[in-house]
């Protein structure tokens, strides 16, 4: 059976997962991602892609994270015109997260133009909110479990990961003369035991796993238990200061698990009830989400919807929506809590509020997510003393936290002891989705430990299967 993979993406760094599996003859692509980050992985958005995307029968998609879904609108445009299929939660979340990135890709034209920065005279966006409207309508959603019987002996399922609502690992069964053949695409691998998600799901059999290493080379420094200890104790070390409480927070997920956090702390009576701004309409969309797709909820989620509880709305919660009402709390004096967007301080209304606050010792800045290279965000984290907001160089004197037990991604340990439980090495394993450093541990540790045959592939290598 002819079989070749190819990995468009997401080798040496976090961003633009696009691996294609080539099917005897038939071409599918398993996520079609943004790069993102540094610019010499940006500027690999504006190349064609390697394949013609009209070549491509289907795009599968694992999550609607933009580094998975955010070169989709872009496919579309380069003439794929096939099927889209993820899970209902996922192509709810997407039609959030690429109407974002479209805006967001024609305001950085805009910016480009108004400054003259572009080469391109006038600059043109990657992408429009109206390619994105012809990107929505080729989405096929499923549900987790579902068979998607793509032809005869050709058969693909999405099974939960545990990341964010809907994300999903994609397992592909082939079957030719009796011989079967199993790909397991891990996208993006939830770290286990966390507030709203089920874990990820076991998985036994594969043939070929394709897995992720964010943190190949880390063990988040907070057990799962400690996380809302953290959290408590930075909410109130930032009401005893007086300040405000400033949170990046990526807008689906992390803003929903902390939302859960906060108002089980003030429940269980561990912080008072304070405010909580959730500043930024794409969190607030995304909590909708969230609130319709209860199905996906783990079991404690559902007992307590049981109990009758709003499990993502602490008591004084205010959904900002409004522009001006966000300006507006920059008058605000704490204690409070400001959540916003974007969680690598990349743009969005955070920076705003990062202006106003960065500079007084009084405020507290709490990262509670992974921070790629280049982004402001690992710039303050690494201890920079002064970083450059809209222009203006702003000096960092707000306590600065850092929970790194939120991430959504599975540490080494949690990614090994999920390992474990397959019932025998696959053939072959493809370490993706890392820096380098990260994806090199990790295949280190499964070859040591698990004695697997492990493989990090290089941009645009192809494998024959
Ligand atoms: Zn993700
Ligand atoms: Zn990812």
């Amino acid at each position: 059976m002819h079989t070749r993979l190819s990995f468009f993406g997401a080798t040496g760094t976090v961003t633009g997962s696009r691996f294609l599996l080539e099917i005897m003859g038939r071409k599918f692509l398993v996520d079609c991602g943004l790069f993102q980050g540094l610019k010499k992985n940006r500027l690999k958005n504006w190349e064609p892609f390697p394949v013609p995307p009209s070549e491509i029968e289907r795009i599968l998609l694992t999550h609607a994270h933009i580094d998975h879904s955010g070169y989709i609108p872009c496919f579309c445009k380069q003439g794929f015109s096939g099927k889209i299929n993820c899970t209902h939660a996922t192509h709810a979340l997407c039609e959030i997260m690429l109407h974002d990135s479209g805006y967001l890709q024609e305001e950085d034209a805009r910016w480009a133009n108004k400054k003259n920065f572009s080469k391109h005279k006038p600059a043109l966006p990657l992408y429009t909110v109206e390619d994105v409207e012809n990107a929505l309508s080729f989405f096929q959603s499923v549900h987790y479990g579902e068979d998607i019987l793509i032809s005869d002996g050709l058969r693909v399922k999405f099974k939960d990961a545990g990341h964010i609502l809907g994300s999903s690992f994609v397992d592909i069964k082939t079957t030719v003369n009796s011989k079967t053949r199993r790909f397991l695409f891990s996208g993006d691998l939830g770290s286990p035991m966390r507030p709203i998600l089920r874990d990820p799901v076991q998985v036994h059999e594969v043939d070929y796993l394709i897995l992720e290493s964010t943190y190949g080379n880390r063990l988040h420094s907070s057990d799962h238990k400690q996380r809302d200890k953290e959290l408590a104790r930075v909410i109130n070390e930032s009401i005893q200061r007086g300040g405000i409480l400033v949170i990046p927070s990526f807008a689906v997920e992390r803003s929903q698990e902390l939302l859960f956090y906060i108002r089980e702390l003030e429940e269980k009576m561990i912080i008072p009830s304070l405010p909580v701004y959730l500043d930024s309409p794409m969190a607030i969309n995304a909590t909708s989400v969230f609130e319709k797709w209860t199905s996906e909820y783990d079991f404690q989620a559902k007992l307590l919807l049981l109990e009758g509880k709003n499990i993502l709305r602490p008591g004084h919660l205010r959904c900002v929506k409004d522009v001006e009402e966000s300006k507006a709390l920059h008058d605000v004096k704490g204690p409070a809590i400001i959540l916003s967007a974007s969680g690598m301080l990349q743009g969005g209304r955070i920076l705003h509020h990062l202006e106003h606050r960065l500079s007084k010792s009084e405020n507290t800045v709490l990262f509670v997510g992974y921070q790629a290279e280049g982004t402001r965000g690992r710039a303050i984290l690494e201890g920079k003393t002064e970083v450059k907001i809209h222009g203006q160089s702003i000096k960092v004197k707000a306590k600065i936290e850092n929970i790194s037990g939120f991430s959504g991604h599975a540490d080494y340990n949690e990614i090994l002891a999920w390992l474990m439980g397959f019932n025998r090495p696959p053939l072959k394993t493809f370490i993706v989705h890392g820096e380098p450093n990260s994806s090199q541990v990790l295949a280190d540790k499964i070859k040591n430990l698990l004695d697997w045959d492990v493989v990090i592939p290089a941009f645009k290598e192809s494998f024959e299967l």
